[in-house]
């Protein structure tokens, strides 16, 4: 099944979407689908982030195609930095390019984990249990704003930082997914998600035993190799086979 949230008539709902038609949902995200007997083509909507995340977290280095791209050690941690809700936007709409700070912003293909119920001390073995779906997401980057150790937040925090979508699928093995960047038609970083270093579950078990993960809630992966800049008038997608693409505009503030 796949859920998104769109913007129609100035209303915001959620809905299914199979074959390009939307099919709008009487509750929220979580609740039980229940279709409401209207339909919308795809091209009459605007998508939205399909979630609301109270928080986004994520894993630095975890494909061992960037490690080795990167000439770096695989790490024996995971590594975690986040992002702020407040850089969260939809497929189609605009990355904007700060107009002070930043000389350079990087595109950072990724799957992204849907939390689908609250989870404290999860165990690996259910972690599963407690996802909601898998969308897409481009952790964008101010790479002249993030030093080689140190902090990385002010380089990724940025507004409009943060594009997810289009839609949460929920019903996919996120373990051997081929996943495509391309800027302006051109294909710069190619995978697979098998390329992982540490697994979804691990993922989500550790990151329990710190913090509460809410339903809504947002985990990116890691990006593979192939990591580079974008400039204004640039588009960039991301794709994840099963998953559909993430596509952004980059303008100017
Ligand atoms: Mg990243």
């Amino acid at each position: 099944m796949k859920l998104v949230r769109f913007l129609h008539n100035q209303k915001c709902r959620y809905g299914m979407i199979e074959n390009d038609v939307i099919y709008p949902l009487a509750g929220g995200l979580l609740d039980k689908p229940i279709r409401q007997g209207l339909r919308y083509a795809l091209k009459d909507v605007r998508l939205l982030c399909p979630v609301v995340p109270t928080k986004a977290i994520c894993i630095g280095l975890n494909y061992r195609d960037h490690a080795k791209e990167m000439q770096v050690q695989a790490p024996k941690e995971p590594v975690f930095f986040m992002k702020p809700s407040s850089s969260v936007i939809g497929s189609g709409e605009r990355i904007m390019y700060p107009k002070e700070l930043v000389t350079q912003i990087d595109f950072e293909g990724e799957l992204a984990v849907v939390m689908g119920k609250t989870a404290r001390y999860v165990p690996e073995e259910k972690a599963a249990s407690m996802i909601l779906g898998y969308t897409i997401a481009n952790d964008v980057t101010a790479r002249n704003l993030q030093p080689k150790s140190g902090q990385w937040t002010i380089s990724k925090s940025f507004d409009t930082f943060l594009p997810v979508g289009p839609w949460v699928e929920t019903k996919i093995d996120p373990r051997d997914l081929a996943i495509e960047t391309t800027v302006n038609g051109e294909i710069r970083q190619q995978s697979s998600t098998s390329e992982m270093i540490f697994s979804i579950p691990r993922i989500v078990s550790y990151l329990s035993k710190v913090m509460t993960l809410n339903p809504g809630d947002l985990i990116l992966t890691g990006t593979p190799a192939g990591v580079g800049s974008m400039d204004v008038g640039d588009v960039v997608r991301v794709s994840i086979e099963g998953l559909g693409y993430l596509e952004n505009t980059v303008g100017e503030e």
